[in-house]
């Protein structure tokens, strides 16, 4: 996420951030860079102009030059200011309705059906919430089995009326349903086309004021840039809407339209979308992002995410197989799948403060547990719960199943070892003698 204006920044803030001699040469040169960095993410000119000015103004102010760390007051204030620029405080949604309506709008291809389904995902595990989606896109019967896929994989119940091509009726009806069978979450995802066009602005003006949603949210592709900020404008300007949605946050974005649209329409942005995964969805903190923005990490938010995917009931089988030592690959699977639900790597590794610039250039394969599981999968039932008994013919075997050298299954065989030896020791009480082993 962001990385090359991350870079950019990071160097620019470089020469501020060291030691050498700071002087208002170089702090105008640093924010001439500063703005540079933010045109090339592509940010709206006037933002990008008015961000370095705010920067420049703050930095006299608090007498940059005279401080004793001036650099780290530089990168403060323009954390601060990132913060301010994309919103300041994290907007929660509005679920006061009984039930609660939420309408989706946005262009085709934004992620508005994936988001739909991520949002009643995220609502339904708050266990309070039993949403119900609902299908209003009448001109592409696909759109509809989509949002039943998604449904389905959700467990969320979809309400659809295909053949009806009146999406104000099938939005009453949706909401109706939803009185009736005690749903007080209702997400209406809508038709979106291509670009901009009148029908579809007038269709989901009718629908918006039919049904007087509690939430109305603009879902855009965060990979558009400045057409992003356009197109939000445009849905803004009809629909007055409440909050922006930014998906495809996992993909090469420039980090353009997260930096912009909160100035340009003044609605704050309130979740992200960080990948395809029903999972991959975040509240949008504003100070978090400028961190990671920043190349400061974000730990809080993968905190965050590993809790998320913590099964206290996995937890403790998991406890008991430890102390009877009967760890096996299994379980080291089942270690996998958790962390792979917390988003890609290339995603986590942006989370940890400085990963990102320790691993640049290094390849950090989206699926990086491919091969491992390959290998697992290509062991007996009795190798993965008793793996001792891997022996070299066993190896070859299991290697050649999965395709991959032996090489690599003796790796395989070596991480095992040692993430049973840490489990244990943790268990053993033993944090002192982790931080022991690890301190060497
Ligand atoms: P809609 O036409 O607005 O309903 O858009 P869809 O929900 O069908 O999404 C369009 C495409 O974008 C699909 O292939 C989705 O899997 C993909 N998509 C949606 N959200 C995200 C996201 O946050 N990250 C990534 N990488 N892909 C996404």
């Amino acid at each position: 996420m962001f990385n090359n204006l991350s870079e950019k920044l990071d160097k620019a803030l470089h020469v501020l951030k060291g030691h050498g001699s700071i002087t208002e040469v170089n702090v105008a040169e640093t924010l001439k860079e500063v703005r540079r960095a933010l045109l090339d993410a592509d940010v709206n000119f006037k933002i990008a102009k008015d961000f370095t000015k705010r920067v420049k103004e703050k930095a006299i102010g608090q007498n940059v030059l005279t401080t004793l760390q001036p650099g780290q007051l530089m990168v403060k204030i323009v954390k601060d200011e990132l913060t301010e620029l994309m919103g300041g405080d994290a907007a929660g949604i509005n679920l006061s309705g009984k039930p609660t309506i939420i309408l989706m709008s946005g262009l085709q291809g934004s992620g508005k059906t994936t988001f739909s389904g991520k949002l009643a995902n995220y609502l339904k595990n708050k266990k309070t919430k039993k949403p119900l989606l609902v299908a209003c896109d009448v001109y592409r019967p696909a759109a509809i089995d989509q949002l039943h896929v998604v449904g389905d994989q959700i467990n969320v119940e979809v309400y659809s009326d295909k053949g009806n091509n009146d999406p104000v009726a099938i939005a009453q009806a949706g909401i109706a349903h939803a009185k009736q069978h005690g749903h007080n979450v209702v997400i209406i995802d809508t038709a979106g086309r291509l670009a901009v066009d009148e029908a579809m602005m007038t269709e989901i003006a009718n629908i918006h004021k039919a049904i007087e949603p509690q939430e109305t949210l603009f879902v855009v592709d965060s990979m558009t840039g400045q057409d992003a900020v356009n197109t939000a404008k445009a849905f803004n300007d009809i629909l007055n809407f409440d909050g922006v949605i930014l998906t495809k946050l996992d993909g090469d974005t420039r980090g353009g339209a997260a930096i912009s649209i909160k100035s340009v329409v003044n609605k704050p942005i309130k979740f992200i979308g960080t990948g395809e995964k029903m999972e991959a969805i975040d509240v949008f903190y504003p100070s978090r992002m400028a961190d990671r923005i920043l190349g400061m990490g974000d730990v809080v938010s993968l905190v965050e995410r590993a809790q998320e995917q913590f099964d206290e009931e996995e937890a403790r089988k998991l406890q008991k197989k430890i102390a009877k030592n009967q760890f096996g690959f299994d379980d080291f699977l089942k270690q996998i799948q958790q962390v792979k639900k917390m988003g890609n790597m290339k995603d986590l590794v942006g989370m940890i403060p400085g990963a990102s610039k320790a691993m640049k250039g290094m390849e950090i394969e989206d699926d990086a547990f491919k091969h491992i599981e390959a290998l697992i999968h290509s062991m007996t039932p009795e190798e993965r719960s008793k793996p001792s008994m891997i022996n070299a013919s066993r190896k070859k075997r299991i290697a050649k199943g999965a395709g991959r050298s032996v090489q690599e299954m003796n790796q395989l065989l070596k991480q095992f070892d040692q993430m049973s030896k840490m489990m244990k020791m943790m268990q053993g009480g033993g944090g002192r003698k982790l931080m022991q082993m690890m301190k060497g």
